[in-house]
């Protein structure tokens, strides 16, 4: 009988970087967050430090050498910012652009995680080379002060258990907490992605958090609209060329997201640069369908581990898809009140309180299929009271009597499915930004080519940013029932131009702010998306009870 060997498989490198120990003085969790789920921002400090050595390099070349070292025995490896040799000891400096700390004397004295990081690199120099270091340097630039760091057996001692705490966080599936002291957490690079202000919320309802998430995303969406435009790279720019038209530049830094509408191109080069620069690539149909994304997602898997455990257990899945249904119900309802504020009509009235029996219920519900028939019966009487919101002075072309959709037949209809397109390539944007896995949701099951959990979250945005963007544009008289739409029998599809013109609207609206009704700051829709996907994540790292809470006032 053949037996066959198991072998552990490990592609995570034996050793650790020195600067990763760096976080795990200032956070453990930052740590997790760079060195296991593998995530990095590149924020002005870092680029600022990035600066700061690369103009030492230039200035410091009497006696300024780089030196990569490794050392498997010690576990850590390193590039040192500068290695100088005084009175015969050899020395490594480590330079800060910030200000040091000051202790109880006004002494200028390390920061703790400078300390320890300064420490090991003088311990690796120890092993790496086998000679001795009595001490290590750091110049806080800010202060223009040279804090000397003695490498004794205390300093040792704490480099080498803060390796075994990293080797030890490395192979944990869990998240660290939080840390206590909230003003590391306002300087910290990965505090938009960690939301430490929004997990202690979770954990004390009474919190008050400050808005570390950034309150806008000003990076462009190009949509590039016309069949045989062609969208390609050079240099460090995205190139549009357009039939019979200048070729357009953008730099790279500005765009957030590439949509090629109907038969446009994109060519291999632009791809793996958007790839490379964090850029969403998105495919629209011509039709007005949303086709699917450039997935080129990074990253450690932890993330979906976590979110395959989460979403395989039914009750964590019907609990999710609760406040799912109760947020859309309630965001439906409350637009149908809105409009009762000019007019009430009978219909209005009605499915304003037959909504308010259902949402009763669906707390109750005690399965996804019941779940389902509750949505469903809320769907029902909001499209059906919907049409009462429009004015009467509005074309009839653009009244409608219901949903209807694959394909549409009226006006009203083909706006909604071309805005619910775009939303869905915004909020399949959000999921791989955050790297969950979208084919797994927990309330839309997998039967069609849409991804379940895109759809899950699309239910929360559908009413702030389509429905009601429709309407107002509808009551505005903003459509030109000839120029912007094309009837082909019974279909309604837009023209070129009508979809232009939802394109800038739609843009315009996720411009907007809307102050969070949980954690109480306010900000951008198109930032919501990422805001709520990161939410959702909470829910199964222990840090739960804020998502799905984006219901219109
Ligand atoms: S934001 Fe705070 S808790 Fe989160 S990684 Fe940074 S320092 Fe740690």
């Amino acid at each position: 009988m053949q037996t066959l060997e198991y072998q552990e498989v490990s592609t995570q490198p034996k050793t650790i970087r020195v600067s990763a120990l760096h976080a795990l003085a200032y956070c453990p969790r930052l740590f997790y967050l760079e060195e296991v789920e593998e995530l990095y921002t590149q924020d002005a400090a870092v680029f600022a430090g990035r600066r700061l050595h690369a103009e030492l390099e230039k200035q410091e070349d009497e006696d300024w050498e780089e030196l990569f070292l490794e050392s498997e025995e010690l576990g850590l490896r390193g590039r040192l910012d500068a290695l100088r040799t005084r009175d015969r000891q050899i020395i490594p400096y480590e330079h800060k652009r910030g200000r040091c700390y000051h202790d109880e004397n006004k002494q200028p004295q390390a920061w703790e995680s400078d300390s320890l990081q300064i420490l090991a690199y003088a311990l690796l120099l120890e092993y790496a080379l086998g000679i001795t270091v009595t001490e290590g340097r750091i110049r806080y630039h800010a202060d223009n002060v040279l804090v000397r760091v003695p490498l004794d057996d205390a300093g040792r001692t704490a480099v080498k258990e803060a390796i075994q705490q990293a080797r030890t966080l490395r192979q944990s599936t869990h998240r660290p907490p939080v840390i206590d002291n909230e003003r590391l957490c306002a300087r910290c690079s990965l505090a938009p992605v960690c939301l430490p202000e929004e997990a202690r919320l979770a954990h004390d309802k009474e919190w008050q958090p400050i808005r570390l998430f950034p309150e806008d995303d000003e990076r462009q969406v190009i949509h590039i609209l016309e069949p045989g435009t062609s969208v390609g790279r050079t240099g460090e720019q995205i190139k549009i060329t357009r039939r019979n038209q200048p070729v357009e530049t953008v730099p790279a830094r500005q765009v957030g997201q590439v949509v090629l509408h109907s038969f446009s191109q994109i060519s291999t080069q632009a791809l793996h640069f958007c790839a490379d620069q964090n850029i969403g690539v998105h495919f629209i149909s011509g039709g007005g369908r949303y086709l699917g994304s450039f997935d080129s997602r990074q990253g450690s898997i932890q993330r979906r581990i976590r979110q395959y455990a989460a979403l395989t257990s039914p009750d964590g899945c019907l609990e999710l898809a609760r406040k799912l249904v109760i947020c859309r119900g309630q965001g439906q309802r409350k637009f149908l009140m809105r409009g009762t504020r000019g007019k009430k009509t009978q219909k209005l009235e009605k499915a304003i309180a037959q909504m308010k029996a259902v949402l009763k219920q669906v707390p109750q519900a005690k399965s996804l299929e019941s779940l389902l028939g509750f949505e469903g019966n809320l769907a029902a009487l909001y499209f059906s009271a919907l049409p009462d919101l429009i004015s009467q002075d509005v074309s009839q072309e653009l009244h409608f009597s219901g949903r209807n959709r694959r394909p549409p037949l009226d006006r009203f209809n083909t706006l909604l499915s071309f805005g619910y397109a775009l939303l869905l390539k915004d909020v399949m944007n959000a999921i791989l930004t955050v790297g969950l896995e979208p084919a797994l949701g927990f309330y839309h099951q997998p039967r069609s080519q849409a991804a379940p959990l895109a759809l899950d979250l699309l239910e929360i945005f559908r009413v702030p940013l389509v429905d009601m963007t429709v309407m107002a544009s509808v009551n505005r008289g903003q459509w030109d029932v000839k120029a912007d739409f094309e009837v082909r029998g019974k279909q309604v599809w837009l023209t070129e131009v009508g979809r232009r013109k939802f394109v800038e609207m739609y843009e315009r609206r996720k411009q907007e702010s809307w102050k969070h009704p949980v954690t109480g700051y306010s900000l951008t829709y198109r930032r919501l998306f990422e805001l709520e996907v990161r939410l959702l994540e909470k829910e199964w790292s222990g840090e739960g009870g804020l998502f799905g809470q984006l219901i219109l006032r």
